[in-house]
């Protein structure tokens, strides 16, 4: 059994593993970079060491890492989310120095990584792919070539890409001759690879990705799917779990695809399979390797501790549920909390939290590294918090949402907070049925006036009058 990890994050994710390893009596070391000195992961974890002046090297830097695992009597790492976490070498290195990489083998990492890769191995074991090309494509010309081929609207996406990078819809020829440039070069800086290919663009699609279990003994479940088509600029804003619009045979269906997936690339430990749906067709989009953001939400509908489950695998034991075991009850949402201003294209709001005051009260669970007093580094992620809520019923889960944000206090900066509100509040989201254009559709949806819920104060009158005249 493994007796102390590294935790090679930080941040929400951080904190999120260090919870984990307590409840489970495994010690914790945390790192951190100057900026993250007064972090919340550096004050919860058993010990921390600092990985220099920069802001972001240390964190970026796999054998200076599994060095300071090594030195630090560490017998594992966790990745966490971003960073190194789907970093084929991190995994190498760990093998090499006998360190368990908690994730899975670095050549699975390698595969799943390479988007064309992914789709090859995936058209071999008979799941379904968004049409598009063979492998990357070497030039203008040949991209061109396959967009008439495939038909328009196509997307140009990097083949190493990730966090809704590196991607571009291109509904002429014209737009492809003038994406191809830019995606190489952003793919060059965001991911030292210059490769790109192209899918069909699977038009007003809903992003549904199901949640993976693997041990080493050969036994992967799925944990049922989430629903992340509240999206911006293909980056997820809110997710749900389980998602409002499926039916239990697609969500079976998609289930077993996903385990489908996994067992014929050997996964272990915990994976998400993505999927877009559109027009009644289910396609194959990418594997996430790692934890993911919204694992959250499907600890809530399960009952199910994902970053223990991942330690317990690498710790070489079995899963500890069988999938006919798995259920799921309720509905769960997650709203990431970014310190951006929704009025104001969102535009990233760092700087010091003068006041924080958690939600609270029944279904609801907030997982953050802010506190009163901590000032957000402009280095990092925006995201600060994540609000998720559990209700029984999809009406029930969507009002515990506008109460909980309502609860929650995050001054000094902006939040998206007030734009999620309004978002609980649009009768096309609360009926359901909503697909990943939903937030390019909706801008008016950013154009809220600041104030107190006005609704809970008519509530709050009409009970008082109720009660004075003796109802
Ligand atoms: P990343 O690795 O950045 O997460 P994905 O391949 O998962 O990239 O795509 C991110 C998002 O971009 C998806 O959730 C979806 O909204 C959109 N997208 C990606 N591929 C397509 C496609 N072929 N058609 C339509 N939308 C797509
Ligand atoms: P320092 O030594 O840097 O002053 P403290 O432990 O006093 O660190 O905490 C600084 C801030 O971090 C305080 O605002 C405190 O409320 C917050 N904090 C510390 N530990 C926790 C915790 N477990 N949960 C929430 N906030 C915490
Ligand atoms: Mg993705």
């Amino acid at each position: 059994m493994i007796k102390k990890i590294l935790i090679a994050n930080r941040g929400e994710i951080a904190v999120r593993i260090v919870r984990a390893c307590a409840e489970m009596g495994i010690r914790s070391v945390a790192i951190y970079s100057e900026a993250d000195r007064h972090a919340l992961h550096v004050k919860r974890a058993d010990e921390a060491h600092s990985i220099g002046e920069d802001p972001l090297a240390g964190y970026l830097n796999p054998r200076a890492l599994v060095n300071l695992a090594v030195e630090t009597g560490c017998d594992a790492l966790h990745p966490g989310y971003g960073f190194l976490s789907e970093n084929a070498e991190l995994a190498e290195i760990c093998a090499e120095r006998g360190i368990k990489f908690i994730g899975p083998s670095a050549e699975v990492i390698r595969r799943m990584g390479d988007k064309t890769e992914a789709r090859r191995s995936m058209m071999a074991a008979g799941v379904p792919c968004t049409p598009g090309t063979e492998g990357n494509v070497a030039d203008l010309a040949e991209a061109l070539r396959e967009a008439e081929r495939i038909g328009y609207p196509v997307m140009l996406k990097a083949t190493s890409g990730g966090g809704g990078r590196g991607i571009r819809r291109c509904n002429s020829r014209d737009e492809l001759e003038q994406a191809f440039p830019r995606v190489i070069s952003e793919a060059t800086k965001a991911f030292g690879s210059a490769e790109v290919f192209l899918e069909k663009c699977i038009v007003n699609p809903k992003h549904i990705e199901a949640q993976i279990l693997a041990d080493s003994f050969g036994n992967t479940v799925h944990l049922f799917e989430r629903d992340c088509s509240i999206q911006r600029r293909n980056q997820k804003l809110i997710e749900i779990a389980p998602s409002p619009q499926l039916t239990p045979e697609q969500r079976a269906y998609i289930g077993d695809l996903a385990v489908r997936a996994a067992k014929a690339v050997g996964y272990e430990n915990a994976g998400t399979v993505e999927f877009l749906l559109a027009d009644g067709e289910v396609y194959f989009m990418e594997m996430n390797t790692r934890v993911q953001v919204e694992h959250t939400i499907t600890e809530e509908i399960t009952g199910i501790d994902i970053v223990r489950e991942q330690i317990r695998i690498a710790s070489g034991l079995e899963l500890s549920v069988k999938q006919e075991d798995i259920i799921h009850r309720g509905f769960a949402l997650q709203f990431r909390i970014n310190a951006e201003d929704p009025k104001n294209n969102f535009l990233p709001s760092f700087g010091k939290i003068t006041r924080y005051y958690a939600p609270g009260g029944p279904g609801v669970r907030t997982d953050t590294a802010i506190y009163t007093g901590y000032t957000i580094p402009p280095y990092y992620d925006s995201m600060c918090l994540k609000l998720i809520v559990w209700a029984l019923t999809w009406e029930e889960a969507l009002d515990r949402g506008l109460r909980a944000l309502d609860d929650m206090r995050v001054q000094g900066v902006r939040t998206t907070a007030p734009y999620y509100q309004e978002i609980l509040r649009n009768p096309e989201f609360r009926s359901g049925q909503f697909n990943t254009s939903f937030v390019e559709s909706h801008p008016e949806l950013t154009q809220y006036s600041i104030k107190r819920n006005p609704s809970h104060l008519a509530i709050a009158i009409a009970t008082a009058i109720a009660a004075h005249a003796g109802l």
